[in-house]
């Protein structure tokens, strides 16, 4: 469940918020523009397309020290890169047809880009002067993946730019995901997707994790994100602080609401979508208290205490209704937990699905509030995020 659709402040009724309305799943489209200070120019001299092409100071003019700065796929296939040394690109590839840099120009067009977003959303956040996420409503997967399709169909005809898309309900994944479906494609993970979709990749793959925290990773034999979510958050933990916790989170699949630069307080969730949509409160029973002993368990081994519960049907038409209560002291285990889920669950059931037939696809339970039950507390600050060499892809 995205962490940003957690429904009304705890706490503005101690005895659970009513049920709100009917509510969207939101997701986040990050967009990146592929071969962006290429593509610019590729606009002006068409003529270009499908050659080898460099933006870039061209060795003979210049300092050596110059570096390429965006290379086009075919430009790409001589082992041209971002970054690379001019010499080394003119080297690989002599042909190749080198255009001086016009920033202002990549500017321009930039500011072009997230206008033509902002028809898609009111909520659109630039990263860079070629990538941006895109916030939308979409109920389902496919739904998302059409407003995706919108997008790069929206930025060719208009602007003449190629994008690569990336769909998920976590700025992080999307991004990832962004990656997975470089040159022009669209990747859409769902969020019970996600512990499958990043589990082949590198550790690397993850945004913020540089050469440093690779090498320490590897030097605990961790090399793919799979490997990483079979090692206890606390082992992480001790290697990277809370950096290596919330990496290890990410890995399973848990969205973590600290990596979003989101204000308020961390949560965790668990889901679980229901092979039948299920129309019987036994069955319901079942499910909800399995899902909060997993929940606790897992709180348990980060070492996490909660101070907040909810609970969450996604219906068979896709809506989705929600609440929560915020509890007197912070707890930990699984007893409370059961109990004050099961509570929750009931009494949306009760006032929601009763006597409308409306059989729940997926449930959600989820703890707010989080504290560490120890006192070490390391934040994200104060490990180096690494630097992505690809400053422009
Ligand atoms: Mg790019």
């Amino acid at each position: 469940m995205p962490e940003t659709s957690t429904g009304p402040p705890e706490g503005t009724s101690p005895l659970g918020a009513p049920p709100t309305a009917p509510e969207p799943a939101r997701w986040i489209v990050y967009v990146d523009l592929d071969a962006f200070y290429v593509s610019c120019e590729l606009r002006e001299r068409p003529e270009l397309r499908g050659r080898p092409v460099i933006v870039g100071p061209p060795p003979k003019d210049g300092p050596t020290r110059g570096v390429v700065l965006s290379a086009s796929y075919e430009a790409r296939k001589f082992g041209i890169h971002s970054a690379q040394p001019a010499v080394t690109a003119a080297r690989l590839c002599p042909d190749a047809i080198w255009i001086p840099p016009d920033f202002r120009k990549y500017g321009e067009v930039s500011a072009q880009v997230r206008a033509r977003l902002a028809r898609f959303s009111a909520e659109v956040t630039p990263f860079s002067i070629d990538e941006a996420a895109v916030t939308i409503d979409a109920p389902d997967p496919s739904a998302a993946r059409t407003v995706a399709e919108e997008i790069q169909r929206d930025l060719a005809e208009n602007l003449d730019l190629p994008a690569s898309l990336g769909v998920a309900t976590t700025r992080i994944v999307a991004k990832i995901a962004t990656d997975a479906a470089k040159p022009g494609g669209i990747r859409v993970v769902p969020p019970d997707e996600v512990a499958a979709f990043l589990a082949p990749l590198p550790v690397r793959a993850i945004p913020g994790v540089g050469p440093k925290t690779e090498e320490i990773f590897q030097r605990h034999g961790v090399r793919t994100i799979g490997e990483l979510a079979e090692r206890k958050p606390s082992e992480a933990a001790g290697w990277l602080g809370g950096f290596g916790r919330d990496l290890v989170a990410l890995a399973r699949g848990v969205p973590i609401a600290s990596s979003e630069g989101e204000s308020g307080p961390r949560s965790r969730s668990t889901d679980h979508t229901f092979a039948a949509d299920v129309g019987a409160w036994a069955e319901m029973e079942v499910a909800v208290r399995q899902l909060a002993v997993e929940l606790a368990r897992s709180l348990a081994e980060e070492g996490l205490r909660y101070g907040a519960v909810g609970v969450a049907y996604r219906w068979a038409d896709f809506t989705r209704s929600q609440r929560s209560r915020t509890l007197p002291a912070a707890q930990e285990g699984s007893a409370t937990l059961e109990e004050v889920a099961l509570r929750l669950a009931r009494e949306l059931w009760d006032s929601e699905q009763a006597g409308r037939e409306r059989p729940v696809r997926t449930l959600s339970v989820r703890t707010e509030r989080l504290s560490e039950r120890t006192q070490r507390q390391v934040s994200l600050d104060e490990y180096p995020r690494g630097s992505d060499p690809r400053s422009e892809n």
